[in-house]
């Protein structure tokens, strides 16, 4: 689809890296080196939590945090815990995951499908119900993932590649907010998590679909910021979409300029296309109640080139999450107001860690002995 539109880079961030049927180049032979401060993450100690030591009937709030995230624990994450753990002790059967660490299985599986579904089921509130929903997907991610992820780049802990992640300060005047689908938390293959691994979780946020603890604070700052300063990078249907040229004469205050004043703030939609119908839809519902008016979504011109060095196979037809924050640095760079950010750089630094995590996920493949070949793969089985 992309390659048929190559004048307008639609972003749907897909935010899972789809396949692996591609070649991974050396990072230096690809990129050149790095001109954006080296410091790599290796030199800072790497705090894994230590599931022994934790009472395992919740989740603290220092495991919570370690996962990449600011927020308090959410309270109805915990609530769903408590309840897969009464119902451990009410079957008497223990709780499994399946290969990939996020879904339970057996036995217990199918004693929990029965109780969640009638939970769901005496919820009449939709909210109530999109709630559930996403703390129970984080919930049974959390404690299938305990002791088996890297808390810090989401990779099971023989593939930790956080020691090759060279951080990089976003631009102040920037900030990334990861609008992140429940069933994308804790993939291996997600990208967006790449942003806050670089950035850092103040400068690029997570923000859970359904998480009210995460949306109240990703409202509360755009409330303080207003409209003007809140641009989502998404092809919207039913609206005018503008380009990054267009946000400096729209939200730009150039009698501020150089104060430091002005933050953009830009959300990614970090889900599956069809997943990120709603997660937009309902980011546009909020803004309507606040302002009386959409969000101003924004479409990018560029990127193209990128995806084609990194496109693994025709079928992957929207770019990551990772690569749409690439294509927005890029464009931003070229914009006058915006040009001595070094945004570039920062650009740069992404790109690396996605050539990381793409040799990442390959060698791991090639380990388990599985194709990394286009044709012997299918979309979701990455991990
Ligand atoms: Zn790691």
């Amino acid at each position: 689809m992309l390659l048929l539109r190559p004048k307008r880079f639609l972003v749907c961030f897909n935010s899972r890296i789809k396949s692996c049927g591609f070649s991974v180049k050396r990072q230096e032979s690809l990129m050149g080196p790095k001109p954006f401060s080296a410091e790599s993450t290796s030199s800072q100690p790497i705090e894994h939590y230590n599931v022994a030591s934790a009472d395992e009937s919740f989740v603290g709030l220092q495991e919570w945090q370690a996962w990449g995230t600011t927020s308090p624990v959410p309270s109805m994450v915990n609530q769903v815990i408590r309840d897969l753990k009464i119902l451990e002790k009410e079957t008497d059967s223990h709780m499994t995951f399946d290969g990939n660490h996020g879904r339970l299985s057996g036995d217990f599986k199918v004693q929990e499908d029965k109780k969640h579904r009638a939970k769901y089921a005496s919820l009449v509130d939709s909210e109530k119900k999109l709630q559930f929903f996403s703390a129970r997907q984080i919930a049974c991610r959390l404690l299938g993932s305990r002791g088996y992820l890297c808390q810090r780049c989401w990779l099971a802990s023989e593939d930790c590649m956080c020691s090759r992640v060279a951080t990089c300060s976003l631009a102040k005047q920037l900030h990334i907010w990861l609008y992140m689908h429940p069933k994308d938390f804790l993939r291996q293959n997600n990208t967006g998590k790449l942003l806050w691994q670089v950035f850092g979780v103040h400068a690029a946020t997570l923000c859970l679909f359904g998480i009210i603890e995460h949306e109240e604070k990703m409202w509360n700052v755009f409330e303080l910021e207003g409209r003007s300063k809140v641009w989502c990078l998404y092809p919207n249907k039913n609206a005018a979409t503008f380009s990054v040229t267009d946000i400096v004469s729209h939200s730009w205050d150039l009698e501020r300029q150089g104060n430091g004043d002005d933050t953009m703030n830009f959300i990614l939609i970090d889900g599956t296309w069809n997943n990120s119908n709603a997660m937009f839809r309902r980011l546009q519902d909020r803004a309507k109640l606040i302002w009386g008016n959409e969000l101003r979504c924004i479409s990018l011109n560029t990127g193209a080139s990128l995806m084609h060095k990194l496109r693994p196979q025709p079928s992957w037809d929207r770019t990551c999450t990772a690569a749409a924050a690439i294509g927005l640095l890029y464009e931003l760079q070229h914009v006058q107001e915006f040009s001595s950010f070094e945004l570039d750089k920062q650009a740069e630094a992404i790109e690396h860690s996605l050539e990381v995590l793409l040799e990442a996920l390959t060698t791991r493949r090639v380990r388990m002995g599985r194709s990394i070949s286009r044709r012997g793969r299918h979309s979701d089985d990455i991990v």
